[in-house]
């Protein structure tokens, strides 16, 4: 597989694909080095994984380097990713000393409980955010004492590759980490189906989520499924306008849109819609797209020409209200673009149109729809019309409005007064179809354990 740079159209590099058999061979590696990890005293685990943190640290450019030749992004945002490795290896690696399994008060005896690790665990990486997302699952896999076999998405292996280099050089065991590029279809469908894969934490769309989690059913085998969104961004008439409107556009912008937590649907309170709307105009004429490694550039090229074409596919047939700009090619520039609601349109009703297909579906891309609401009860209806549930925000001054909409609102991360979803302190993870199980904080742990009670008769 050739991968591009996005920016650039040049190849920066070839990578081999696996096939099935590859797959298991990796997966019999990963299988045998779990004997000995799992079994690593718990302080050494919780130092190597710290030594790995570091020798992440140390090539942290290196890697910011790879993704912005790999995937397009920015300086700034590649930089950030980088330290979020960085950090979550750091945050996790406190957990095998503080693992603590429970001792439970019983009749007749003693009665603990132990926190066992699964075994060999697949992770499978979209290619949004390469490395960060293959970190979210490896770092708190390998505290439990599990294994990992990660498979990245097609167009992204770089950092991924980078990454289980960096492990061995820390001193994690070979074989507790490795990295098997290949296609979804053969690679990807090869970990869900192989017997000796005990879990699977799948990042991607929600389409083949669905196909991964009936898959996995077949074997009872755990998944974590970080799927799709298309989320809220709701502005009361009460609230800092000015931040409001400043802030919303990298709220989905960043990352050219091809965030899952990107707030695609602006809801703006009908008495303040035309002033908002006006602002965010302006604020999105000023969006710096172009050069990923000019630190001023706030937004890059999407990730491939398939996937520019798709992003066209939507905004075709619509009235745009607002593009910035970008550069021509070579590569996959696509301005920021603002749609917004034609007269009459009803948020809540069935539709077919093109402004209706912008609206509701992922478009993943540098596009955002904006639509009035009435009051309140009205934008949590609009916000909950969605089979998504991944992030959403909520811009006003009233502390009760805030948290009634924050609770009524139907999704995994909600923000107030600001657009952040991620801290890898605390549980990231979508409602209803936006995914199944949490990732970060101090959650994900136990998505990688299985509880096993053990009773000692004192009789
Ligand atoms: P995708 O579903 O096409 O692919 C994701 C990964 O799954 C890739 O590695 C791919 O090779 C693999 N894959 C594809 N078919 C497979 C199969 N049959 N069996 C096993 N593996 C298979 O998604 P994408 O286009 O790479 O990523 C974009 C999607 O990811 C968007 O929908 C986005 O919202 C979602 N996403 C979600 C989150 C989250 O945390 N909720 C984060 C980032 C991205």
């Amino acid at each position: 597989m050739k991968v591009l740079n996005p920016a650039t159209e040049d190849v920066v590099a070839e990578v081999g694909m696996a096939d099935a058999a590859e797959v298991d061979r990796v997966v019999e590696r990963a299988r045998t080095a779990f004997a000995s990890w799992r079994s690593v005293a718990p302080g050494e685990r919780a130092r190597l994984l710290r030594r790995f943190a570091q020798v992440v640290e140390d090539h942290a450019e290196e890697l910011a380097q790879l993704e912005i030749a790999g995937a397009g992004h920015t300086i700034g945002n590649a930089r950030w990713e980088a330290g979020n490795v960085r950090d979550v290896l750091n945050f996790y690696a406190g957990a095998p000393e503080r693992d603590h399994g429970r001792q439970i008060p019983v009749a007749g005896g003693v009665d603990i409980t132990f926190q066992e690790p699964l075994g060999v665990v697949g992770v499978i990486v979209p290619w949004n955010f390469p490395m960060v997302i293959m970190t979210w699952g490896v770092a708190p896999a390998l505290a439990a004492g599990n294994t990992v076999v990660v498979k990245p998405a097609e167009w992204t292996p770089l950092t991924a590759l980078r990454l289980a280099e960096l492990a061995l050089e820390a001193g994690i065991p070979e074989g507790v980490l490795q990295v098997v590029p290949g296609e979804g279809e053969v690679a990807g469908a090869r970990l869900v189906e192989h017997p000796d894969v005990r879990k699977i934490v799948f990042t991607g769309s929600t389409e083949v989520g669905k196909l991964i989690a009936a898959q996995a059913a077949a074997q009872v085998k755990r998944v974590t499924l970080e799927l799709g969104g298309k989320s809220a961004n709701i502005v009361f008439a009460d609230s800092d306008l000015d931040r409001a409107a400043a802030s919303a556009p990298m709220a989905v912008f960043d990352n050219s849109g091809q965030d899952c937590c990107a707030r695609s649907r602006i809801l703006v309170e009908r008495s303040v819609y035309d002033d908002f709307l006006a602002r965010l105009t302006r604020a999105v004429r000023d969006v710096k797209v172009g050069d990923p490694l000019d630190p001023a550039t706030q937004m890059g090229p999407l990730i491939s020409a398939e996937h520019h074409a798709r992003v066209t596919s939507f905004v075709g047939a619509v009235d745009v209200h607002t593009a910035g700009s970008c550069p021509d090619g070579p590569g996959f520039w696509f301005a920021p673009t603002v749609l917004a609601a034609p007269a009459g349109f009803d948020p809540l009703a069935e539709g077919s149109g093109a402004f209706h297909r912008a609206f509701t579906e992922e478009i993943f891309g540098p596009v955002v729809s904006v639509v009035p609401f009435d009051d309140e009860a009205h934008a949590v209806q609009i916000a909950n019309h969605t089979a998504y549930g991944l992030s959403g925000s909520i811009w006003t001054r009233d502390v009760g409005r805030a948290l009634r909409v924050a609770r009524a609102v139907e999704a995994g991360n909600l923000s107030v007064n600001s657009h952040s979803s991620v801290r890898y302190w605390t549980p990231f993870g979508g409602f209803k179809q936006s995914g199944l199980g949490r990732e970060l904080g101090p959650d994900a742990l136990a998505a990688f354990t299985e509880t096993k009670n053990v009773f000692i008769s004192t009789e």
